[in-house]
């Protein structure tokens, strides 16, 4: 099965982020348009949710239109709201806060380790009290935060809600990144290692949270009912038989794409070896990092600003690090904003002098001898 050129789009620049296209995802979707109606709506969405579930180790699975959804269903169905606060690493995409604002809860900004660049137990711990309802652990780039020192600092008595959206295929020891916490989610927004074009998935092994998730996901009204009496204001939160479809040829390539994304990492590894004024995503022993997105983080950090323009001007495509969410204008008036700024000198150093290189599942060795190249010049190195 060979990768088609279009899982690449229109350009001539090296991509950061972009998903691996056969045949068998277009076959199933092929399938799905063809078939996937009224009597049998919904056939690739549960053949999607099982083989999903299977593959990360977890007894429940719903398929959703975003990781988004998911962490807003998870959150709500454990009751998070008003008066409630929420811990979450300072650095991360902000659709891991958003649900919390969304439920009208307080986010608390953690900082977050130098090296996995994760939430730290010590951090949580310096964020929590008596009102903290959740914490939301998220797995950042594929690395895992250490999750055991989490689960020891909460004792139980704090939900985890993992925020695997950046991380299928990782594992600590045996256990695989979205097998944490008492829900999880993932994203297949296009960027991701396995993709839907837009989509998501929740999870969790409690059937009860499960049972109040799928209410809440279709308007309030339980599955199967066919009534029309809803019992209450709920979401609308699913995903369609021709995006499953897609999904479900991505996750039975789940171990290639994995293989994929390692050996692109090994490739930087290998040339950016020889450099040691940068540092790379961190594999702690007995982990498995699914590197979803190559990140060096600069020692005398250059103005990172000059340093992406000169990759870009390169043909080389690149992001920052996220920013800390404490820094972004939407909260960065707010006390827990400033407060956290105060705090998260991690958070804060990578923030500015992190950046993510090109790690699309489509780019090959030439590609990153390209961008090492490049990362080489722009350095003056
Ligand atoms: C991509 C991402 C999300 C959101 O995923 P969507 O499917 O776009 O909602 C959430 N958290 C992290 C860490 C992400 O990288």
């Amino acid at each position: 099965m060979t990768a088609m050129p279009a899982d690449r789009g229109p350009t001539d620049r090296v991509p950061v982020a972009g998903p691996s296209v056969t045949d068998l995802e277009i076959g199933y979707v092929v399938e799905a348009a063809r078939g996937a109606w009224y009597g049998g709506a919904g056939s690739f969405v549960r053949r999607f949710e099982a083989a999903f579930a299977g593959a990360v180790g977890r007894q429940r699975a719903t398929a959703l239109p975003s990781c988004t959804a998911g962490l807003h269903l998870a959150l709500a169905a454990l009751g998070v709201g008003p008066g409630d606060e929420v811990i979450v690493p300072d650095t991360t995409w902000i659709a891991t806060v958003a649900p919390v604002c969304y439920l009208g809860a307080e986010p608390v900004f953690a900082d977050v380790d130098p090296d996995t660049w994760c939430i730290r137990a010590d951090a949580v711990a310096a964020c929590r009290s008596e009102r903290t309802r959740a914490v939301i652990a998220v797995d950042l780039y594929g690395g895992m935060p250490d999750m055991a020192a989490l689960e020891a600092e909460l004792g139980g008595a704090v939900p985890i809600v993992e925020d695997a959206a950046e991380a299928v295929g990782s594992r600590i020891g045996d256990r695989s990144a979205g097998s944490f916490g008492v829900a999880s989610a993932f994203s297949f927004h296009g960027s991701k290692t396995v993709t839907t074009g837009e989509g998501g998935m929740v999870l969790t092994d409690d059937d009860a949270l499960w049972e109040r998730m799928l209410v809440l996901r279709d308007h309030g009204r339980s599955p199967g009912d066919t009534s029309f009496r809803n019992g209450e204001i709920g979401f609308k939160y699913k995903m369609s038989d021709l995006q499953a479809a897609f999904g479900l040829g991505q996750i039975e390539r789940l171990d290639e794409l994995v293989q994929l994304k390692r050996k692109i990492f090994g490739w930087y590894r290998d040339r950016l070896a020889g450099r040691d004024d940068l540092r790379l995503n961190a594999e702690p022993a007995g982990t498995t990092n699914s590197y979803w997105m190559v990140t060096v983080v600069l020692d005398d950090a250059p103005p990172l600003d000059r340093l992406r323009a000169a990759l870009t001007a390169d043909g080389i495509d690149n992001r920052p690090v996220f920013p800390p969410l404490s820094s972004l204008p939407a909260f960065a008036g707010t006390a827990v904003g400033r407060v956290a700024k105060e705090r998260n000198s991690v958070a804060y150093a990578l923030g500015s002098s992190g950046i993510n290189l090109p790690s699309a599942l489509s780019i090959d060795e030439a590609d990153v001898d390209r961008a090492c190249a490049a990362l080489d010049r722009a350095l003056g190195r």
